[in-house]
């Protein structure tokens, strides 16, 4: 098998050189600046095609919930042909952009009356198709979706897509499960703690047990949500969860935006990985995580696109920081007692973290080329080369991307990204039609 040599390579352990990996035959055999890959922690793949159609004022109060509407009339027309038409022109661009896994947090499970389909994994399998066609490793995460709110009301007409008893939620996790390989791994999504009842959610955590699986939920990702929380459970809601559940390192808590310091050191304590989504939670006005004070506290995290306004590694890294630096006046917040670049110690967590979460064991071999020869990168070294990439970069400094032994991005273009991209659009005009 060819081998391709870096001068630089940037691994989760830190920057080595001289290192030699194997490749896919037919690219370059020698290059500059190598990096371990980043997983994409947290994604809604259908919203891929609602990217840019939510930024017109419906109402003086617009906030999430509003947005949340215009999602779910969205989501209320999307076939299986239409999503893997989505997710492929997704993960395309993922990979062009330096991502090279991706957790697909999947609720969009039945047909739009809320009727399963005759294949119930009808829909994964449509997520699953697309991982494979465009090479991305994909973690699914079915999602357990229950109930319309914390007072346990059932689902609303535009929820019923979504929707499991938990005996059936069982059967498509344990069907998806027999099909987990290579480059598929396949874990549980708890929708949030408004969305599954605490019966069901402690006899499905019964179930799993200690069985080595990603467990990920959608939590405090809002006022209101924390507010609910409080009174209907008599706790906030990551202060619920780490009392009621096996939170351990299997666990990604989605979000986290609103924790008081005590929640902060529980979730550092249980082993968690938090999931930050910068461009989507600045995107919806959820809040701001207290970054600096999870950081200190030692916690694990990595970075999502979860709506896909963005679908750009360097660039939720970067919001991560700036949103900091704007409230606190301050810059270079990021950073330790033994790591002065802040990109460097914001790509590292956001690995470390990312790999510890997607529950993809080979996701560490899976690696990006930058474009040496770029002028952001002119006369790089290895102390400002994360700095250049993650502050005054962008995507087309991706060369080369590799997943699992396969070169699917050279020259910065996907090898399908023509043939992806045209039915892509095929896709959005007739679900614009309808
Ligand atoms: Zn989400």
């Amino acid at each position: 098998m060819p081998s391709q040599r870096a001068d630089h390579a940037f691994l989760p352990r830190g920057w080595a050189a001289d290192h030699t990996v194997p490749v896919a035959a037919g690219g370059s055999d020698a290059v500059a600046w190598r990096l371990t890959g980043l997983p994409n922690l947290h994604s809604h793949a259908f919203q891929r095609a609602m990217a840019g159609l939510a930024e017109r004022q419906s109402h003086p109060e617009d906030s999430f919930w509003t947005w949340r509407e215009l999602m779910y009339r969205f989501a209320g027309r999307i076939t299986p042909e239409a999503l893997h038409a989505i997710a492929s022109q997704l993960y395309v661009e993922m990979l062009e952009a330096g991502y090279t896994s991706v957790c697909e947090f999947h609720y969009l499970h039945h047909q739009p009356d809320g009727r399963p389909y005759d294949d119930a994994a009808e829909m994964s399998n449509a997520l699953i198709a697309a991982a494979r066609d465009t090479g991305l490793r994909l973690t699914l995460l079915p999602v357990l979706y229950m109930s319309g709110g914390f007072d346990g009301r059932p689902l609303s007409e535009r929820q019923r897509r979504f929707g499991h008893t938990l005996e059936a939620y069982q059967a498509l996790l344990s069907a998806l499960r027999a099909r987990a390989g290579d480059t598929l791994a396949v874990g549980i999504a708890l929708h949030s703690l408004r969305a599954v009842p605490e019966g069901p959610m402690r006899e499905l955590l019964d179930d799993v047990g200690d069985t080595p699986m990603p467990i990920h939920i959608h939590i405090a990702e809002q006022i209101g949500e924390v507010q609910d929380c409080l009174a209907l459970r008599g706790a906030r809601p990551v202060e619920w969860l780490l009392d009621h559940a096996p939170v351990d390192a299997r666990w990604t808590l989605v979000h986290a935006t609103h924790l008081e310091p005590s929640e902060v050191r529980g979730i550092v304590a249980s082993g968690a990985t938090v999931a930050l989504c910068p461009t989507t939670e600045a995107n919806l006005g959820d809040g701001l995580f207290p970054l600096r004070d999870y950081l200190q506290a030692g916690g694990h995290w990595g970075i999502g696109s979860d709506s896909h306004v963005s679908v750009s590694p360097v660039e939720e890294l970067r919001w991560l920081e700036y949103g900091q630096r704007l409230v606190t006046r301050r810059r270079n917040i990021a950073v330790s007692a033994t790591q002065s670049s802040t990109g460097e110690l914001l790509y590292a967590q956001a690995l470390q973290g990312g790999l510890r979460a997607c529950g993809q064991p080979g996701a560490a071999d899976d690696f990006i080329v930058l474009d040496a020869q770029a002028p952001a990168l002119a006369g790089a070294t290895r102390d400002d080369l994360l700095d250049r990439w993650v502050f005054a970069g962008n995507r087309s400094l991706v060369q080369e991307t590799h997943v699992a032994g396969q070169r699917l991005v050279s020259g910065g273009r996907h090898r399908d990204r023509d043939a992806v991209a045209a039915g892509y659009v095929r896709a959005m005009r007739t679900l614009l039609a309808s």
